[in-house]
């Protein structure tokens, strides 16, 4: 890997690395700034950045006709605009009216969805402009971004690595300043392990906090909308507006939508941090893998100190069984996976294999099915359809299940001494690319940090930690107790401030990047 540098990215769109906040002022205020300028330049980043394979789809025009619709609004003394040409980048799993949406498979390919997201309906509607549809592992199902249909994305700091997965496309798109804010899906760690390893912030809310309503469903107990951006504040201006409840989605919580507000009111109190130092001594080879790296781990105390010196208190707590969460959401979301994607039968959903002569209705649909996914979600199937089977229900799934209770009362029992837990976000910085892909456990041994926060329908902030020249990036994530973004945030924003502003992405290997 080359060290970082402001080199060649410096040379792209004037307001690429502003935050969302920024372009907001900008574009409110008017001339020389408009939503459509700041539009040209977002949509000029990615073309620029294509070999990294961000996008799955773009349509400029379509992305300058709504900008100018934002600037019509505005010069027209509407309201203000929360989300005022605000570029943004869509997860290929999240709905946009008139869109392609494949969630990266062969089972989706060529379908447009004709209604938008409850997610997506609410950027539109704060005067948000998306600019592409991002990158994933197919139907979500990954830790890297190389399983979709579309081919693998690479990571900007080094294109030979991974981008983390499955939200990828999402984490490059706001790393490389193509947008400024995206939605990403969070089933078991999506959203931060990609935030992570691209050197971006990324939010998983708490459950119900954000409507699923038009989200391609992989395990619907686990997953939530989440957000990628290069600042807490601006994760924080992406929640409120698209968090608070949802007619079309009654796992969504009947509360109001997330108030920025409440950061500083949490800020003004003391705040502690728990620290399960214990479990991360004893993680150090996890899964009989390399588990949790010494250069994470040192970087991860550094992160500490730093809040500490930000004026937080430290505590050391204990968070037992956390080496049962990989193992258990695995049965839990290989589970929800199988009956989910049942409906991609070819008849009444998804792709559609040609009939065969004396084909029936089963053969049919087998061929269908075995022709549109992918490898890994035929696994993910197979393992799920095994675990809810009648002879083997009791000794996984309802296992699972009653480890997912114990997880959350351990989990619970930890916050009772904290206002949050700390954990490295992912174990390791971005491993090269195609490493890990035929040994997939190993790959869902990167989600030991993140699956807890699913499991228990807690909200989890990835905060990027600082980074020297030559160093690939890493997290520091903080998890809370349900519907406690605001102390989140605040922990998080203490922690931005305290390490300073973070060294660009390269760009002069894009060109080489190969897909
Ligand atoms: N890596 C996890 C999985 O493959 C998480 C994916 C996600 O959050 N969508 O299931």
């Amino acid at each position: 890997m080359s060290a970082p540098s402001q080199r060649g990215i410096a040379a792209s769109p004037s307001a690429y690395r502003w935050g969302a906040g920024q372009l907001v002022a900008a574009v409110t205020t008017g001339a020389p700034w408009t939503a459509e300028r700041v539009t040209r330049d977002a949509l000029a980043q990615a073309a620029a950045l294509e070999p990294l394979g961000a996008y799955v789809s773009r349509d400029p025009a379509r992305s300058l006709a709504i900008a100018a619709e934002v600037d019509a609004a505005l010069q027209g003394g509407g309201p203000p605009l929360a989300l005022a040409g605000v570029p943004v980048s869509i997860k290929d799993n999240i709905a946009e009216a008139g869109q392609p949406l494949s969630a990266c498979s062969r089972m989706l390919a060529g379908y447009r969805s004709p209604f938008d997201a409850t997610v997506t309906a609410r950027l539109r509607d704060a005067g948000a402009v998306p600019v592409g549809r991002t990158n994933m592992d197919e139907f979500g199902m990954g830790s890297s971004t190389e399983t979709g249909v579309f081919g693998p994305a690479s990571n900007p700091w080094d294109p030979t690595r991974v981008a983390g997965g499955s939200s990828g496309g999402a984490a490059i798109s706001v790393a490389t300043g193509s947008a400024a804010l995206a939605l990403g899906t969070d089933t078991g760690g999506s959203v931060r392990l990609p935030a992570a390893l691209c050197g971006v912030v990324g939010l998983k809310p708490s459950y119900g906090r954000v409507s699923r309503h038009g989200v391609v469903a992989y395990a619907s107990s686990l997953e939530q909308v989440g957000l990628l951006a290069r600042s807490v504040e601006d994760v924080a201006l992406g929640l409120s507006v698209i968090s608070g409840r949802c007619a079309m989605d009654a796992t969504c919580a009947d509360a109001p939508p997330f108030a920025v507000e409440e950061i500083a009111k949490r800020d003004a109190a003391p705040l502690r941090v728990g620290v399960p130092r214990q479990v991360l001594d004893a993680l150090r080879g996890f899964g009989g893998h390399q588990g949790l790296t010494d250069d994470v781990r040192q970087r991860f105390e550094a992160g500490l100190i730093a809040l500490q010196t930000a004026g937080v208190d430290l505590c050391e707590i204990a968070l037992p069984d956390l080496e049962a969460a990989v193992p258990t959401y695995y049965v839990i979301a290989t589970a929800e996976a199988s009956t989910n994607l049942a409906r991609y039968d070819g008849l009444r959903y998804g792709h559609r294999a040609a009939r065969a002569p004396g084909d029936d209705l089963h053969a049919f649909a087998a061929r269908s099915r075995s022709e549109g996914f992918g490898a890994e979600v035929k696994q993910r199937i197979l393992l799920g359809n095994f675990v809810l089977s009648a002879g083997q229900q009791d000794a996984y799934y309802m296992r699972a299940c009653r480890v997912r209770a114990r997880l959350h009362r351990t989990f619970m029992a930890a916050l009772a001494h904290c206002d949050a837990v700390a954990l490295p976000t992912a174990p390791t910085t971005a491993w090269p690319r195609g490493a890990h892909l035929d040994d997939p456990l190993l790959l869902y041994a990167m989600d030991i940090f993140t699956v807890l926060a699913n499991l228990t329908g807690a909200p989890a902030l990835s905060i990027p930690l600082a980074q020297a020249p030559g160093q690939l990036p890493a997290g520091l994530q903080l998890l809370g107790a349900p519907f406690a973004e605001a102390t989140l945030c605040a922990l998080g924003q203490r922690l931005e401030a305290q390490r300073g502003p973070l060294p660009s992405p390269t760009t002069t290997e894009f060109g080489a990047a190969k897909r």
